[in-house]
């Protein structure tokens, strides 16, 4: 069993990722790819568990790229993770997050919430800070039942907590993960939020800038969705991947492997990956 996409502490999971590689092993997985938000961060440490454990590891990433009405993720896989302008656009990302999450403070403290950033460091252990962290101390505290009722209230795009993200462009995403020798992937394409001449638009855009693969396999996707999306990989000569998107407690009712049940991966995925980094090396 494979699983091309996941998140650990170093971004907005919640297993730290010696842990997850423990999960991984433990759900049957064979394969795995720690793809955290905009960090390689905690890649060394799923790498070393991984292998301990016999489960095949490759590194991954995932970069938000800016993008309306939807969400645009684009991963990498296989990158040389110490790529010094990799890093530094990834270290851009973080010191714009850096100065999002005081203006967040500041917008919900103008409402009356008495939260502080520290509380919200508190909780996010160590990790990358983001909205999901900001949502636990609101529950914690009381102001909300759950942490979806602090998006909605508070922190969900339009809501007046929210301030805007510094983001790369697609084509800047894609150009990071290739130029340190990685597979750039279209993620979760339904989250363009595009009919299917839409979504097939921006695959073609995409793959104009170097765009290597389409994610056809996800924790949501139905059959008819990943057929529809194999067959637009197929038109553009695109590799295949799938995952879980598993963020541990954070987003329950997804597993590593299975998803919502009835993701599975093919062992095509990982192959067509490997082929792509032996071609470009
Ligand atoms: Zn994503
Ligand atoms: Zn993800």
């Amino acid at each position: 069993m494979l699983d091309m996409h996941m998140h650990s502490t170093s971004s907005d999971g919640t297993y730290a990722p010696a842990r997850l590689a423990r999960k991984a092993r433990e759900a049957g997985l064979t394969h795995m790819a720690l793809t955290d938000h905009d960090t390689v961060d905690g890649l060394a440490e799923a790498r070393a568990e991984a292998k301990s454990l016999g489960v095949a590891f490759l590194g991954g990433l995932e970069i938000s790229a800016e993008y309306q009405p939807g969400t645009m993720h684009i991963l990498g896989y296989g990158f040389r993770e110490d790529d010094p302008a990799l890093l530094e656009r990834l270290a851009e990302v973080q010191r714009a997050r850096a100065e999002r999450n005081p203006r967040i403070i500041r917008k919900l403290n103008d409402l009356g919430l008495d939260i502080t950033l520290e509380e919200v460091a508190a909780a996010s252990g160590g990790g990358l800070l983001g909205r999901p962290h900001f949502a636990q101390v609101l529950m914690e505290k009381g102001y909300v039942a759950t942490r979806q009722e602090a998006f909605d209230a508070y922190l969900a795009k339009g809501r007046p907590a929210y301030v805007d993200k510094v983001r790369l462009s697609p084509a800047d995403s894609i150009a990071a993960i290739r130029g340190a020798g990685g597979v750039a992937v279209l993620a979760h394409p339904l989250q363009l939020k595009q009919d299917d001449d839409g979504v097939a638009a921006i695959v073609e855009a995409l793959v104009g800038e170097g765009l290597q693969g389409l994610e056809c396999y996800y924790r949501n996707h139905t059959n008819g969705d990943t057929e529809k999306f194999l067959a637009l990989a197929r038109t553009h000569g695109l590799i295949a991947t799938g995952g879980s998107d598993f963020h541990g407690t954070n987003r329950p009712g997804i597993a590593l492997g299975t998803g919502e049940g009835r993701l599975r991966v093919p062992p095509e995925c990982w192959e067509g990956v490997v082929e792509k980094l032996k071609e470009s090396d």
